[in-house]
């Protein structure tokens, strides 16, 4: 059995290295061009990671605000005594307006019934109302489009209860090589941004990167950039790669539950898709599975690390639970083998010895991205912070 921090009443967790996250701040502080303020998005808890803890270690390393998806998610931060500016990153409902006024978010907002409504209720406090106002470049998701800027201005900027503290765009493309439609959306955003300056408008802080357009983009970071998942340890895309030195920060655990040696033949789990073919075999359980957000389309396509050694997962993974194999070492005799006990911890994510196990991989075997990935592993396993 090996030494381990799991959490005292279950055997599966998810590991938080807070060092690799200030690492990865700086990493990106170094990345900006002089004045260039740093931006940490911590929505969806940080992708998983735990927004208040990761938070407050980005807000020592230097971050300059943070931007969250929803308006509850900055409540959070502001409660755990968060200070910077805190973005929300799309348009909330009106409803959330009281919500926003009394812990001093700032929304990007579009639409003009909302911002004038914003400005009302912030009149109404007696203060003022800090908005972003997003532009829809070419992603077509949310925000102005280039035509509608100054009209939109026009019809807001008269209320004294409001203030644009920001400009922003998003873009679709910014890890793409020498892209044709990230050159087009940079176009439309320059020319708006410079639309709204000649027209006498107010733009705030000026933002348009993500992280691999911090990274690959630097003509483009403005006044400031909004960094998520690089912060994590993870790349966009492979291409950021050769840039800069990121350390992962989540790890993926468990311990195990229960090992048998079942005869050959006999079957594993929910339809029974694995059989055991050797003699020998251990099937071992792990107190985890898809409601953890180890996703079920990785049933008997995924390998787990336990004692320095890959074994493959099999059967169907359950709600919340998942076996894995562990051969006999008959059963290929140049292969590593080992046997498993009672206790003994599994890596899902990870390095364990000479082997690892990344987001990637995962991500790579599920058809989807990291941010999925590791978004899916914050739902519900508790994380310990190291
Ligand atoms: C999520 C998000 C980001 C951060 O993107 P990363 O690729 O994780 O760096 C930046 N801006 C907006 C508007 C976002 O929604």
């Amino acid at each position: 059995m090996r030494e381990n921090n799991c959490p005292p009443d279950r055997w599966a967790w998810v590991e938080i290295d807070l060092g690799a996250v200030r690492s990865n701040v700086r990493a990106f502080k170094k990345q900006l061009e002089s004045g260039v303020r740093m931006m940490c998005v911590v929505k969806a808890d940080a992708y998983g990671h735990g927004a208040v803890r990761c938070a407050d270690v980005m807000s020592k390393a230097g971050a300059y605000s943070f931007a969250v998806a929803t308006p509850s998610e900055g409540v959070e931060l502001r409660k755990s005594g968060i200070e910077e500016p805190i973005v929300v990153l799309s348009e909330p409902p009106i409803s959330a307006i009281p919500m926003l006024i009394e812990y001093d978010l700032e929304p990007a907002v579009y639409t003009t019934e909302f911002a004038l409504a914003f400005g009302e209720a912030a009149a109404d406090a007696g203060t003022v109302g800090k908005y972003h106002m997003a532009i829809d470049t070419g992603m077509h998701r949310i925000g102005v489009t280039p035509d509608d800027a100054l009209d939109f201005r026009h019809a807001v900027d008269f209320h004294r209860g409001l203030t644009c503290a920001g400009v922003f765009t998003h873009f679709a493309t910014a890890e793409v090589p020498d892209d044709w439609d990230f050159r087009m959306q940079c176009k439309r955003f320059i020319d708006t941004v410079n639309a709204l300056k000649s027209a006498g408008y107010e733009t705030g802080l000026i933002h348009c990167d993500n992280t691999p357009g911090t990274i690959l983009h630097k003509g483009m970071q403005f006044d400031m950039c909004r960094v998520g998942i690089g912060l994590y340890g993870l790349h966009a895309a492979p291409i950021t790669a050769s840039y800069i030195d990121l350390k992962p920060v989540m790890a993926v655990k468990a311990r195990v539950t229960r090992a048998i040696e079942p005869e050959v033949g006999e079957g594993v789990g929910y339809g029974m898709t694995y059989r055991i073919a050797n003699k020998g075999t251990q099937i071992a359980t792990i107190p985890l599975g898809y409601a953890d957000g180890l996703a079920r389309e990785l049933s008997n396509r995924m390998d787990v690390i336990v004692n320095g050694t890959r074994c493959p997962q099999v059967g169907n993974i359950c709600m919340d639970q998942t076996m894995f194999a562990v051969p006999p070492a008959s059963a290929n005799p140049f292969a590593p083998s080992t046997r498993v006990d009672y206790g003994d911890v599994v890596t899902l994510i990870g390095q364990d010895d000479d082997e690892a196990i990344t987001l990637d991989d995962m991500a790579h075997i599920r058809r989807t991205i990291n941010y999925e990935v590791a978004c899916d592993f914050g739902l519900r396993l508790e994380k310990i912070y190291v």
